[in-house]
């Protein structure tokens, strides 16, 4: 890749984000567009995001930008603009410079339903279950609901926050059958549950730990597919323990393949070279 005067900047804004397998996957992709772009990660702390994005502002060349954890809502007062879909979810994870100023959209659940459409299951008999309430978990529940689960649990630690999110995502969703619950819960919805997804950072990286213990896996029916959003390492800890037990696992790095495909679209205007961007992950 030659870099020149006229390149345009792409990157992944977050922290940590030494783990994320984007720039390996957007630059192989742009090589094979032949287009004069570049896509590099960002490290950015949470309370320097407004900083950070006015800064990018000011560099013309920077057209456009991911988010990942901690800043897929936080950044959302920072834009011009949402699409439809992202106010819906009520989380951003790609934003394109337009001529009024940032646009952001969210290309997660599109990312998040790829993998699990191809999969022959009942899902309007299937309860779901997400760990974690971040900008992450909304994609996930928005994902679930379109599938057709009947209902979505929503595990996490702090009761008013949870409150929150079942009031807006409630409301931006029109859904009936979200439900919020702290972790001491978890054990009592397992055994109904057709779908578990780890939303949380918990076994990300150098992290060897699980969201849920193996006892508690076992409470899962027979072919309940454990669903773990993270890619590094692979497999985590939680998908052991799922795959051990004859759970069907599946880690993130589908969905990262295909949010960042759409994304890509959204940036150029070029269909994105999937077959390229698969390949560079190791797919
Ligand atoms: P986020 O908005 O910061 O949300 C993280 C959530 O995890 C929050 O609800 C947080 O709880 C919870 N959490 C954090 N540490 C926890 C702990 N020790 N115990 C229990 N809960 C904990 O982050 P995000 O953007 O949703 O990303 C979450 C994960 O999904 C990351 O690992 C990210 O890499 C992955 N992800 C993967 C893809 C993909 O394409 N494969 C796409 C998106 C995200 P509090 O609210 O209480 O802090």
């Amino acid at each position: 890749m030659q870099v020149s005067g006229t390149t345009k900047i792409l990157g992944i804004i977050g922290n940590p984000v030494g783990h994320s397998l984007s720039p390996i996957m957007h630059n192989a992709a742009i090589a094979a567009m032949g287009l004069n772009y570049i896509y590099v990660p960002f490290p950015v702390e949470i309370q320097e995001l407004a900083t950070a994005i006015k800064g990018l502002e000011a560099i013309a060349s920077v057209s456009g930008f991911n988010l990942t954890i901690p800043h897929k809502q936080e950044i959302m007062p920072l834009l011009n603009e949402i699409t439809d879909v992202a106010r819906a979810v009520g989380a951003v994870n790609t934003v394109k410079r337009g001529d009024r100023g940032w646009i952001g959209t969210n290309t997660d659940v599109h990312g998040f339903l790829v993998p699990l459409q191809v999969m022959e299951r009942d899902w309007q008999h299937l309860p779901a279950i997400i760990l974690g309430s971040g900008g992450a978990a909304k994609a996930a529940v928005a994902g679930c609901f379109e599938l057709g689960c009947p209902v979505v649990h929503v595990i996490g630690r702090d009761e008013l926050k949870l409150k929150e999110f079942h009031l807006t995502m409630t409301r931006q969703l029109r859904v009936h059958g979200l439900r919020v619950h702290t972790w001491s819960q978890l054990d009592n919805l397992l055994p109904l549950a057709g779908l578990v997804i780890n939303t949380t950072p918990i076994g990300m990286g150098t992290d060897s730990s699980s969201p849920v213990n193996s006892q508690q896996l076992g409470l899962m029916p027979k072919g309940a597919i454990a669903y773990d959003l993270i890619y590094t390492p692979r497999p985590t800890k939680f998908l052991q323990l799922a795959q051990a037990l004859g759970l069907t696992p599946l880690d993130g790095l589908t969905m990262l393949l295909h949010q960042g495909a759409i994304a890509l679209e959204f940036w150029t205007g070029h269909p994105a070279p999937i077959s390229v961007m698969a390949e560079a992950l190791g797919l």
